[in-house]
This record gives structure tokens, sequence and C-alpha cells, in this order.
């Protein structure tokens, strides 16, 4: 009787675009994985994953994956497809592709973000492909680009706490997140800091579960929170609760902002933010009394509160408060956004943009892609998007307005995408439609950035369908006409 291979362990790093970017532990016995578990040597990890990732085996080998390529049969958004093998998909997508090149290839727009975020899954291959091209460029801006650029500003970088040291916070503002539901690992540490004796203040429009289980929630109106940020500095301002040594030493630009904070009395801050002004004085002394008794008092902010007008201003405010009080003095004391620039990453290297060999395509921004799907060839537009490239993203459901781009992609032109997990709505839009991996296995050196460890993913394992990392997808794309050449897809990717 052949014996059944003992079950191996491959570590790897969760793929989802979340906060936490925790370090799996797949089980993978004769090819398959049969088990998913969060690594208990990885400490912020501690050996959990969230509900919906520890059922990862689950969704790999669901009936409803879509492992090979479909090609649309019927009417668009009728669902009618049809399967057709690699070869026939990636050899059509290529002619297509050449044709429009040979006519300007800046008519084809590649349309990505993080449905996959590894290095190598979500930020190389087809940057490399689409360079070589001379497709037009994308500017990744749906999610974080403010907040990034107002952190970077006032930080110097995407920099912060690390998030273990919450748990020895005494103060913890948890400012536009619901950390309950999207950033669980910080939560668990919110929670011992709770136990310590920490004052938990939730700071949200929204009432949710974390605004629930906080000792406080302030419910401000959408889009003011610099408001409120620029308020709590005039109360520490006016009450003296600051830092003076650490303002002198440790910062730039300290008499604008205090000139600036200080026409922002709680009066003002509160009719604009739709709270009382009770709720600011006590939020300031809190913060501002925690400073001076020499208590880390911590800021836990997150992405929703910048996708409004002003939102990287926001961050740059609120991203000032630790400083006003000497909070960065503890290493429990400071801010959290994102700490992605902990790990340098060469882009460069991984992107190849000398591919463009000195071409500079026009660069489209991925928020407006539903109007420039409409929009006819003009000077100052260029060509009209004749072919948009999806990939990792589904801009249907997620663009803003995107029912006009929807609509295009029904209308009219053909479009194209390079990866299917489960079937979807915009899956039932595209003409042809070529899954690819996603989930378990086969997800290529990925390492994750964000909670200062890097969660490494090692080549494939227990691979489905085509079950190959992007650069497949790419290379085959090339096809016999298209620009694959020695060395595109085949450099170093990770030192
Ligand atoms: S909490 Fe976030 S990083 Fe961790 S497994 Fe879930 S989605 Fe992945």
């Amino acid at each position: 009787m052949p014996s059944t291979p003992p079950p191996t362990q491959i570590l790897g790093a969760c793929p989802h675009d979340c906060p936490d970017t925790c370090s799996m532990v797949t089980t993978v016995q004769d090819g398959i994985a049969i088990a998913v578990h969060g690594n208990p040597l990885h400490p912020h990890t501690d050996g959990a994953l969230c509900t919906k990732v520890s059922r990862y085996p689950e969704r790999t080998y669901h009936p409803q994956r879509v492992l090979h390529p479909l090609k649309r049969s019927g009417p668009k958004g009728s669902g009618q497809f049809e399967r057709v093998s690699w070869e026939e998909a990636l050899t059509d997508i290529a002619a297509r592709l050449h044709a429009i090149a040979q006519r300007n290839p800046e008519a084809i727009q590649p349309y990505s973000y993080a449905g996959t975020m590894g290095l190598v899954q979500s930020e190389s291959m087809a940057q490399r492909f689409f360079h070589q091209l001379g497709a037009s460029l994308l500017d990744r801006t749906i999610c974080a680009a403010a907040g990034g650029e107002g952190i970077t500003h006032t930080l110097g970088g995407k920099v912060g706490m690390r998030v273990e040291f919450f748990a020895e916070s005494k103060l913890i503002l948890i400012w536009g997140s619901n950390s309950i539901t999207s950033n669980l690992h910080f939560w668990r540490y919110a929670q011992i800091a709770k136990r310590n004796g920490a004052r938990l203040v939730c700071i949200d429009p929204r009432k949710t579960e974390t605004a629930d289980k906080c000792h406080e929630h302030i419910a401000l109106l959408p889009g003011t929170d610099a408001a409120l940020a620029l308020a709590l500095m005039h109360q520490l301002i006016t009450h003296d609760w600051l830092d003076h040594d650490y303002l002198a030493h440790y910062t730039l630009g300290w008499d604008e902002l205090r000139t600036h904070a200080l026409q922002w009395p709680p009066e003002r801050a509160a009719a604009v933010c739709g709270i009382t002004v009770e709720q600011i004085t006590a939020l300031a002394r809190a913060y501002g009394e925690c400073g001076k008794r020499g208590e880390p008092a911590a800021i836990r902010m997150n992405y929703g509160l910048q996708r409004v007008h002003g939102g990287g201003n926001a961050v740059r405010a609120i991203a000032c408060l630790p400083a006003l009080i000497g909070a960065w003095r503890h290493r429990a004391g400071g801010v959290l956004l994102s700490s992605s620039s902990a790990f340098p990453v060469q882009r460069a290297a991984l992107q190849r943009p000398d591919l463009l060999a000195g071409r500079t395509p026009r660069t489209i921004n991925m928020v407006t892609i539903g109007d420039d799907l409409l929009r006819p060839a003009s000077p100052s537009f260029g060509p009209a998007i004749e072919a948009l490239v999806v990939y990792d993203s589904n801009p249907v459901a997620v663009a803003p307005e995107s029912c006009k781009g929807g609509g295009r992609v029904c209308a009219r032109r053909p479009v194209y995408r390079g990866a299917g997990a489960l079937s979807d709505r915009h899956g039932r839009l595209r003409r042809l439609h070529p899954a690819r991996h996603h989930t378990v296995g086969a997800l290529g050196c990925a390492p994750e950035l964000r909670p200062h460890r890097c969660a490494a993913q090692p080549p494939g394992h227990c691979p489905l369908g085509r079950g190959q990392i992007q650069r497949a997808d790419f290379s085959g794309a090339g096809g016999p006409h298209g620009p694959s050449r020695p060395g595109l897809f085949g450099t170093l990717l990770c030192r």
C-alpha cells in the first residue's frame, strides 16, 4: 500500500491589503493545503489569523474558483462564457494588444491595486510588461495616497509606533479605524492596555463595534478630523500641556503651527465637527495631562479619515499631536498610520522603469477611470482607452462613479482582465477571463511591510489552475508579437 507523505508546514505572508500583515503557516499534504493558521512565532500574529483567512483552504478549493480562461460567448452582462485554453487566451490577448500598441500603446491602460499585496504579485511583473509596451501609467491613488503623503510630510516617511507597544499605552485614541473588524491584531494590544488601566477613545463618525467597546466615542462629522486635531492643539497650548524641550529640539515649524492652531478654539471646532465643546476640552485634558504625568499616549490612525477633501492635511494635523506633548519619548507613545517605510524596497529593481527607454506615457488616475473610459481622444488627453487590463482589482466595484466605467465596459470596447479568484460581477462584464491563482499557494516571494516585521512568502506551493505567479501571465501575454524579451521577467526579484 502506498504510504501517504507526511504533511509539511510552509511559512508565508497573508496577501491581503490589511494593516496586520500576518505571518501564516500552511500545512500541505500531497500538494494540497489542508490547513492554515497564524504563525505563533510572529509576535503580532501570535498564532491567530482573522476568521476570513483562517478558512483559506475552503476558499482555495471552492468549486466556484475560476481555474481556466473563460471567453465570453454571449452578450456582455449575460454571464455566458466558454472555456478556452491558456494558449488561445494569451495569444488572443497578445494579438489584440499588439494591434493597439502598433497604433499607440498609450491606448492600453493597466488597472490594478492591492488584490494581492506581495511585491512580486502586486507591483513588479505587470509594470515590467507595461513599461516595455509603453502603455499608459496608472496613478494608484484609490486607497491611501493622501494619508501617505500626509504622514510622510510630517514624520519623514511612513513610519510610526510598533503595534505591540500599544499594549503599554495609558491613553489610546483610535482615530478613523474600526479596529475590531479591520485591524484585529492591534485591537488585541489595545485590550491588554485596557486591562492594565488604559483609557480608549474612538474618534469616528460611525458607531462601530470598536466605538461600542471603547470608554468614549466621539462621533464627529465626516471630513472634520483636522478641525478636531487643531482644537486639541489649541487646548494643549492654552493650558501649557506642552513638552517645550521636545518641541525645541525635535520639531520644525512649531511657531507657524502654534499660530495656526490658536485660530481653532474648541467652540469653533465643535461647530464644525458637530460635537460638544466639552468633548473637545475633556479629550485635550486627558491627552495633555497624560503627557504631563510622563505616561504614554498613543494614536492609532487609519486610512478612512483621509478619503475626503483635505484628508491628507487632516493626517498631518493628527500626526503632529504627539510632538506637542512629547509622546514620542515613550515607546508606547506616538502615532501609527503605516510603517511601510520601515523596510526600504528597491522598486526600480522590481518594476524596471528603464524599460520605458525614455518614453513618458501619460498617467491616468485610477479614481477617474469611469470618466477616462468615456473620454474621446484629444490633444490634452491623448488616445481614447481601447484596452483596459485589470488585475488585482475590480474597478466596477471599487472605483468612484463606477457605473460610468461599468457602462463603458458593458457597452463598447473589449476589456481584458488577468486575475480571477471567484466569479464576480466584473467577470460577467469582461470578454476574456483568464483565471489566475489567488490565495494559498504559488504566491511568490512577497515581503509584506507594515508592522515593522517582514513576512516573506516562499515560491509556489500547492498551485491550482495555472497556479503561477504573475510573471507567467504577463510573459504569456507578450505572445509571439508581444514585447517579451530575454531578461524582462527573469531578473532577480528579491535581494
Ligand atoms: S488579520 Fe489581516 S493580515 Fe491577518 S490574516 Fe486577516 S486579512 Fe490577513
